[in-house]
């Protein structure tokens, strides 16, 4: 007992830094690639005096090996704290590099690994990114599409059809659970970041727009081989992992700075939801805080827009169409659900939103038009959404989605000799768990609680889905013995044991309090309901994300290095090793 509690304070000791210790930025352990820029920041705890400032990378003077001094800044954001920040920077040669911090009294070293890549081998790298995605909407999506019969699947997803397969660990530098911000983060910059920021490390100071940089595969991928970039999702195109692409910020809510980050970066293609924070404030419907029109200024930079599913299709076919933007929702689109089946949701106001299938096979037509290549990013952004909301039904059939979209895109790259690495991932877990199924017939008794209806082991048998359509799809998800998909963390909320038919799945309201939540009354005279006490603090309103690893699956150029149990931060290696994107190009 003693020697255990000796063992906590040990490991306590190894892991927490010195709270005087000055904060280098690239943090330690960082791996970068030859070539790519990033921002070198070094935050020193109290007011230094610059002259005894020294900071070295592998024992030379900094400016001399950056190429560059660095501003030094006395008191920075007006309090007593100095810092030493150069923009832009790069290392040329691969190895490690040590980098060493003296104010005169106090002292840091960290260590980078620079990198290089081979020679190019893919054409083009695709990333699918299943927002969200854990193992249960993989195993639901499989039963559901494919069948299953005396426990054999009756076919393989295009998901887990693939060579190569690995874990991925997803912690942030800042703690071991992260958002879709600094997960989709690492996968498009190698580089760990905290909870809501994109492509920068979070420093100290409150501006969300000023934070060491670090640079993304897309801007890597036009820079340093002329790549076409793309970038498709049904959530909006501010949120998270689509801005994780191409954006800069400590805050993953600053959507007018995405927007602008976006015109500025300018993917050929950019798709899904979110046209409100694209247009002025003065147009009804707007969230801009100001007068810019960033419809009309993607349409000056010869952009084709597409507003709905006819409109993708037809811009998609036209060949002098080169660059589209497509924004088919105000926020965020709705899922496959919705769309084919239910009607709920946005799709009476939005009805004419593509399907994921359609917009990837519209950003293929677009994109293979450029002669060098491209990157492409595809989210099914919305199994993320649909968990949170505990709607487990919606968040299977975007997982159907994202495999329908997956084999469209496989089936493209086999008739061009696979020359192209297709990456299929998703950026954080969710603690969902198929327990078994829900089971009307067990207990006929009226009036027996819904729980006593949870078939486990042998009593979860097979569910009774219909058969799916051609698209992997069963028409109706309210059958009498359907999955139980339980999430291990809850808010305050009424288990209904039910699909939700009307809308997407409303487990709480405001609380009574500021900043709570409660259990949405909705649903509570539902029969057989029952009131569930939630495990999470009230002012967590629905689910959330959890730190178990992720399934990454590959195929094409490129793939062979998908292998075991990796990081996070190596997903962006895989693939600008596969593009050649380091100095040996
Ligand atoms: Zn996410």
């Amino acid at each position: 007992m003693i020697k255990r509690v000796a063992g906590v304070a040990v490991t306590l000791a190894l892991s927490a830094a010195p709270a005087f210790a000055q904060t280098i930025y690239a943090i330690d352990r960082a791996d970068i690639l030859v070539g790519a820029k990033f921002d070198f920041k070094v935050e020193l705890p109290g007011v230094v005096d610059q002259a005894r400032l020294k900071v070295t990378l592998n024992g030379a003077d900094y400016a001399t090996a950056f190429g560059q001094s660095g501003t030094f800044t006395e008191r920075e954001a007006g309090k007593d704290q100095s810092a030493l920040l150069l923009r832009d920077v790069s290392l040329a040669r691969p190895g490690q590099v040590a980098v060493e911090v003296s104010d005169g009294t106090q002292s840091r070293k960290v260590t980078w690994t620079v990198y290089d890549t081979g020679a190019r081998k893919a054409r083009n790298v695709i990333l699918f990114i299943g927002d969200g995605m854990s193992p249960s909407h993989r195993v639901a999506a499989r039963i559901l599409s494919k069948g299953i019969a005396e426990g054999k699947s009756r076919g393989k997803l295009a998901i887990d059809d693939m060579p190569h397969m690995a874990l991925v660990a997803t912690a942030g530098s800042d703690s071991i659970i992260t958002d879709s911000a600094n997960a989709a983060s690492a996968y498009a910059t190698g580089h760990k970041a905290a909870v809501n920021a994109l492509g920068v490390y979070a420093d100290r100071t409150p501006d969300p727009l000023d934070d060491p940089r670090v640079e993304t595969i897309a801007s890597l991928a036009k820079r340093r081989a002329g790549l076409a970039v793309g970038i498709v999702t049904n959530t909006e195109v501010e949120d998270a992992t689509p801005a994780a692409m191409v954006a800069h910020t400590r805050r993953r809510a600053a959507y007018d700075a995405i927007v602008a980050q976006y015109f500025d970066a300018k993917p050929d293609v950019l798709m899904g939801g979110g046209s409100a924070n694209f247009l002025p404030q003065s147009t009804s419907g707007s969230k801009r805080k100001d007068d810019i029109d960033y419809l009309a200024r993607f349409r000056d930079a010869g952009y084709a827009v597409a507003t709905t599913a006819g409109e993708l299709a037809t811009l998609a076919a036209k060949a002098d169409t080169c660059q589209l933007l497509g924004l088919f929702a105000a926020g965020n689109m709705d899922g496959a659900l919705d769309r084919k089946f239910l009607k709920g949701g946005g799709v009476r106001k939005f009805p004419e939103q593509p399907d994921l299938t359609e917009q990837v096979q519209a950003a293929l037509a677009v994109l293979s038009k450029h002669e060098s290549g491209f990157f492409l990013m595809v989210e099914s952004g919305l199994i993320d959404k649909y968990a949170l909301l505990l709607d487990m039904e919606r968040a299977v059939y975007d997982a159907i989605m994202l495999d329908n979209a997956v084999r469209l895109a496989k089936d493209w790259a086999k008739a061009r000799n696979d020359d192209t690495l297709i990456l299929v991932v998703a950026d954080h877990n969710h603690p969902n768990s198929l327990v078994g199924t829900i089971n009307d017939d067990m207990a006929a008794t009226p009036n027996v609680p819904l729980r006593e209806r949870v078939g486990v082991y042998e009593k979860a048998g097979f569910p009774n889905y219909p058969a799916p359509d051609a698209e992997g799809y069963p028409s109706r998800v309210d059958v009498s013995r359907r999955l139980a998909i339980f999430s291990a963390s809850l808010p305050d909320h009424y288990e209904t044991f039910r699909p939700k038919l009307d809308d997407p799945n409303e487990p709480t309201v405001k609380g009574d309090q500021p900043d709570t939540f409660k259990a949405n009354d909705k649903y509570k005279d539902v029969p057989g309901v029952v009131l569930r006490f939630g495990n999470l603090p009230a002012m967590i309103g629905a689910s959330v994300h959890s730190g178990e690893d992720v399934i990454l699956t590959a195929t094409g150029p490129g793939s062979e290095r998908v292998h075991g149990s990796m990081d996070n931060t190596e997903v962006f290696r895989v693939m600008v090793e596969a593009l050649g994107l380091g100095a040996g190009k």
